[in-house]
């Protein structure tokens, strides 16, 4: 048995954690390893928010080794030069990552990994940030899915025949990892800045059970309501994997069992909503060129608008659509938005201002904690009926009917717009000095997208 180094990316975390099993499994000893690479410090697409709960993150995961007599190897650097270089300095002969389909990450992957086996250490990739990969579930064909509703038919059906539970690997750590003396000094984890929600994996396990403990049971009837505000909001957390997927899977399958028909409902929902996770992770594997085209080859003839002033008033939430407002008011104050927010929001941008979903994607980039490429260039061309399995892009949400429907006393704008607070619920929802009106704006979009959707050579969708 050898040394091995665990390079930690998108899975901050001891428990549950694929890599890191297998690392314990096969080595004598493990040096837990992250690289604060550029990229992460100063790339403009990783926004404040982000980088803030990876800070958080891996401060918290400090501590637990610490705890444990250990240390986080923290680099700072180019990723292959310092793997390498750390490699060298602990003779480890092999090192165990975590899959990340992201493009960028894939290519960086494959870096790492050839200047490493150049060194003769060897390389194991695991599949940990989703329950399935993109090649588990495909069509009886072996093409992947398109469609969210087949693919979840079949991604439940592979599950009955094949659960994947969670692995002990904070178990397996004992005994293993480097010593704090071994290891030495390392780089300090920078300040997570800001006033976010606090993100590890101590705290993810509570808002997990708190969430399985009440919340889940009537997930059906209240994820809608942003005032309600009664989804999980560990979308922070998956994303830097201060919890695993097969935890969240396995759990609510287990609490299902013991439940009333009613909650099996709501927990069936909420299962759903991993498996769009996983639609979109395996959307962005399979189809990469989604991360800067439209799915739909016809979306790219939409005459997009110029992006200008109303741009800037819908990300500053001055649209005068008081629900839209107080949205990206939640967005631009806390990091966070509600998922029906999301799609009224982006459905706003796209459809009433005709700008490109692309600098929607990027503003939402720069400000969510929990920013993932595949979800929310996902949800983005979902909104924007660009995507794979898309909302139609004759369905145009009308934010006022939204707003009544979805908020329908108005607390939850009143609470993001205490400057709203006299008005009664049957006038919170009206637009003032708004942008745009919404009779006219419809008409546009129609327009502009029946012209880009219907023209002749795309009509079935030709080219897909
Ligand atoms: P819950 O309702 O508790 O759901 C549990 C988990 O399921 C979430 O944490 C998330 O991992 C997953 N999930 C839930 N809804 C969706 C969905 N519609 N699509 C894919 N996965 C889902 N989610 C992100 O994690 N990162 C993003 O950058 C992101 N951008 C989005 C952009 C737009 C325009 C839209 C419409 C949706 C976006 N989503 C994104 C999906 C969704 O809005 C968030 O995952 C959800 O609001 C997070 O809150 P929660 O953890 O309380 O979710």
């Amino acid at each position: 048995m050898t040394d091995a180094i665990v390079w930690l990316r998108r899975d901050l975390r001891l428990s549950d954690n694929l890599a890191l099993y297998e690392a314990c499994s096969r080595s004598a000893r493990v040096w837990i390893a992250f690289v604060l690479n550029p990229p992460l410090l100063e790339n403009e697409r990783i926004g404040a928010p982000l980088r803030s709960v990876f800070f958080d993150a891996l401060a918290a995961l400090r501590e637990d080794l610490r705890e444990r007599g250990s240390e986080l190897v923290l680099l700072r650097g180019d990723f292959a030069e310092q793997l390498c270089a750390l490699a060298k300095r602990t003779g480890a002969q092999a090192l165990f990552y975590n899959e990340d389909y992201e493009p960028q990450a894939i290519a960086r992957d494959a870096a790492v990994t050839k200047a490493l086996e150049k060194q003769r250490v060897r390389v194991h990739a695991s599949l940990d940030h989703v329950y399935f990969g993109a090649d588990e579930v495909l069509r009886p064909d072996g093409a992947p899915y398109r469609m969210f509703t087949p693919y979840k038919r079949r991604w439940l059906d592979r599950r009955a025949i094949g659960k994947r539970v969670p692995v002990p690997s904070s178990m397996a750590v004992n005994g293993k990892l480097a010593s704090r003396e071994e290891i030495g000094e390392t780089q300090p984890v920078p300040a997570a800045g800001g006033a976010f929600a606090r993100v590890s994996e101590a705290i993810a396990r509570r808002r997990f059970e708190a969430f399985l403990d009440g919340p889940i049971s009537r997930y059906a009837e209240l994820r809608d309501s942003p005032q309600a505000d009664a989804t999980s909001h560990l979308s922070p957390q998956l994303r830097a994997g201060t919890i695993g997927i097969r935890t969240c899977v396995e759990s609510a399958f287990a609490l299902r069992e013991s439940s009333p028909a009613a909650a099996r409902t709501s927990i069936d929902a909420w299962i759903s909503e991993l498996v769009w996770r996983e639609f979109y992770q395996m959307i962005l594997r399979r189809f990469p060129s989604v991360a800067d085209s439209p799915f739909l080859p016809q979306a790219q003839r939409i005459a997009w608008d110029t992006p200008g002033e109303q741009f800037e008033r819908w990300c500053e939430g001055r649209t005068g659509y008081p629900i839209v407002d107080a949205a990206m008011r939640q967005l631009n104050t806390t990091g966070w938005m509600h998922n029906r927010l999301r799609m009224i929001t982006a459905s706003f941008l796209t459809k009433h201002l005709l700008v490109d979903w692309h600098m929607g994607e990027r503003y939402f980039e720069r400000h969510l904690i929990d920013a993932d490429l595949a979800q929310n260039n996902g949800g983005w061309q979902w909104a924007a009926s660009t995507g794979t399995d898309a909302v139609p892009y004759f369905r145009i949400f009308n934010p006022t009917a939204q707003s009544r429907r979805f908020d329908p006393d108005g607390t939850f704008i009143k609470r993001m717009l205490p400057e709203l607070g006299g008005l009664p619920p049957d006038q919170i929802h009206e637009p003032r000095n708004a942008i745009v009106e919404h009779a006219a704006a419809r008409a546009r979009a129609l327009a502009a997208y029946g012209e880009a959707f219907t023209r002749r050579g795309f009509e079935d969708g030709a080219g897909l």
